[in-house]
């Protein structure tokens, strides 16, 4: 689940200085789920916009808002509008999926936080900060990259206080976290496995996946 939260609406505003044809672009999937860009929030954006004296040329609500092809499909219904801008209810990439698509700007109603878990409805963690390098068969599935602050893969920083990190005493230290579960797992063993450097430096963006490539 990608997480996304809405953006001030006085930012959005600013970024549509100028525009006055606006066409509106959801998406059913994370966006809809942390209630930022389903049905009700484009209706409410629209409402709003209307309200401030924009004319809304109509709503797109893909199933997924980075899916290319049902973008594609989706923004043709636009055509004969000419929005002057697009606002996008999605995460960045939905947002950048759309720009791709149409000749008019683009912009974000909505700031992405991170990728989560989803605890319950409306309630998200997160887990993973796709790194490229999984250690989590290393840690008890506990991950140091997301969980600890500093991102230590190697071990706590010693700055821990009664289990919380030090960095945001709301948080576990993710090292005791990891301590207490290779222990219940019987594998302590682990914690003292030396991991080599992330290499972060190595990598470089943006990142590209082709399945289909030969392994
Ligand atoms: S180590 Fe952490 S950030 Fe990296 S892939 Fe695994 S879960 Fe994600
Ligand atoms: S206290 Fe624990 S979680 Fe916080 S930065 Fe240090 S090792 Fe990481």
């Amino acid at each position: 689940m990608i997480v996304s939260r809405k953006k001030p609406v006085e930012e959005l505003l600013a970024m549509l200085d100028g525009a006055k044809k606006i066409a509106l672009v959801g998406c059913k999937s994370c966006a809809a789920a942390c209630a930022v860009g389903g049905e009700k929030e484009c209706n409410e954006m629209k409402a709003l916009l209307e309200e401030k004296g924009y004319e809304v040329v109509g709503i797109a609500l893909p199933d997924e808002s980075c899916q290319k092809m049902l973008v594609k499909k989706e923004v043709k219904a636009f055509r004969d509008a000419e929005p002057d801008a697009y606002v996008s209810l999605a995460c960045g990439n939905g947002c950048q999926t759309v720009a791709q698509n149409v000749s008019a700007p683009v912009y974000p109603a909505n700031n992405t936080v991170f990728m989560g878990q989803t605890e319950r409805v409306g309630i998200f963690n997160e887990m993973c900060r796709m790194c490229g390098d999984c250690v989590l068969g290393e840690t008890g599935a506990i991950c140091p990259v997301t969980k600890c602050a500093k991102s230590l893969v190697n071990g706590p920083c010693g700055g821990q206080k009664n289990g919380k990190c030090e960095v945001n005493p709301d948080n576990d230290c993710a090292w005791i976290l990891i301590y207490n579960k290779l222990n219940e797992l019987g594998q302590l063993d682990k914690i003292c496995s030396v991991k080599p450097d992330k290499g972060y430096a190595e990598h470089s963006w943006p990142r590209s996946v082709n399945t289909k490539e030969a392994k």
